[in-house]
């Protein structure tokens, strides 16, 4: 089966016990053993193991080309499960353009208990070689990345992972599965808020770690994730399935969206720089077309005039709804600096855009009359 049609077909069986065509909503908690002891569907507890939960890891293990997926309450929880899977005295390269919290999670949380971490500009592989150390167990890498859309080879980052004896974890939640698959360029855990695009109506937060092999370290992930219990309820993983099965057209047409964007933002007077890896001129731009089957629904720029004129901006959009996250149906725009506070190293003219599936025109003139031309 293609990527589409697994999407809607894998962990959308009909029910056996009543023909439903969507699948129902499991809220027990607990399983019946049979007389002799067993569990004929091997459910027992529903921390360890919920149908709505299995069937959400499957589609999403099949959607990534992985062997197997761990479903968390949030892509932080997932974050987590993975630095939680190392051990002290490890450690980890992260990329300098990132989603703010896997670095905070590292520097107020992590280091205290003995992870060691360096930040590297990760559009040069030549940084991350540079960074390996002896104790060097991960390689984490996020492309397109928060907020700057940097490109990363996914590809040589795995390699110089493996060459030192690392792993290498890609956070996908920027493209979705439905543009880049990490496994098939070599990493080996592909990291995922599924609060985002897999989500994609901005109503559930989720977090979702996919292995390309059932190794020690994804079985420590597994470990955290059952006994630790930072899952996703029964509702959560329904909501999420039902959002699988759009995946790709919702994020074809914000691609299709965000293309447009992009090029008339990059025509603008009033505007420095366009961050978008669909650009000939994004320094990022020959990975991206390598890696990535599109460009996806993300972008930012920086106005002419630094944070104070980004604010005045943002304060005039109509169609845009200023709001963190991304990969809803609706198009958003933020302020990075401002949301991430004073540790943020967003620049401070920069506005960050998740272009929805509104038609482009519209989304276009409204972002033409709020910069004021
Ligand atoms: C939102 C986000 C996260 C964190 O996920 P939550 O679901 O908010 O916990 C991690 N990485 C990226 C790239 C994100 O956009």
């Amino acid at each position: 089966m293609r990527p589409e049609t697994r999407a809607i077909h894998i962990g959308h069986p009909i029910d056996p016990g009543n023909s439903a065509v969507s699948p129902s909503i499991v809220l027990s908690t607990t399983f019946m053993r049979e007389a002799d002891g067993s569990f004929p569907h091997n459910f027992v507890y529903t921390r360890s193991a919920n149908p709505n939960r299995n069937a959400l890891e499957a589609a999403l293990a099949a959607l990534e080309g992985g062997v197997a997926a761990a479903a968390f309450g949030s892509g932080q929880a997932a974050t987590m499960a993975i630095y939680h899977a190392l051990a002290p005295g490890d450690h980890v390269i992260l990329p300098a353009d990132i989603y703010f919290g896997t670095r905070a999670l590292m520097e107020q949380h992590y280091n205290r208990w003995g992870i060691e971490h360096s930040v590297v500009d990760m559009s040069n592989s030549a940084n991350i070689e540079r960074a390996i150390k002896a104790n060097t167990k991960l390689v984490w890498v996020e492309t397109p990345s928060n907020p700057q859309l940097t490109i990363t080879d996914i590809r040589r980052a795995a390699e110089i992972a493996h060459s030192a004896g690392a792993f290498c974890v890609a956070d996908n939640t920027w493209a979705s599965p439905a543009l880049q698959n990490p496994l098939a360029l070599g990493a080996d855990l592909v990291m995922h808020s599924t609060t985002k695009y897999i989500g994609g109506h901005s109503d559930v937060l989720g977090g979702a770690i996919v292995a390309k092999e059932e190794n020690d370290l994804f079985i420590r992930i597994r470990g955290f994730q059952q006994l630790g219990g930072a899952v996703p309820s029964p509702f959560d993983c329904w909501l999420l399935l039902r959002s699988v099965a759009t995946l790709q057209v919702r994020v074809n047409a914000a691609s299709d969206n965000a293309e447009s964007v992009a090029r008339f933002l990059a025509g603008h007077a009033k505007i420095k720089v366009v961050h978008y890896p669909g650009l000939e001129n994004h320094p990022g731009h020959a990975i991206a077309a390598e890696q990535m089957r599109r460009f996806g629904g993300m972008l930012s720029f920086q106005v002419k005039g630094g944070a104070e004129e980004a604010i005045a901006v943002a304060a005039r959009v109509k169609i845009f709804i200023r709001a963190t996250s991304l990969g809803g149906y609706e198009s958003l725009i933020e302020h990075r600096y401002s949301i991430e506070g004073v540790n943020s190293v967003a620049p401070p003219g920069l506005l960050r855009c998740s272009i929805g599936l509104e038609h482009v025109d519209d989304l276009i003139e409204d972002l033409d009359q709020a910069l004021g031309s």
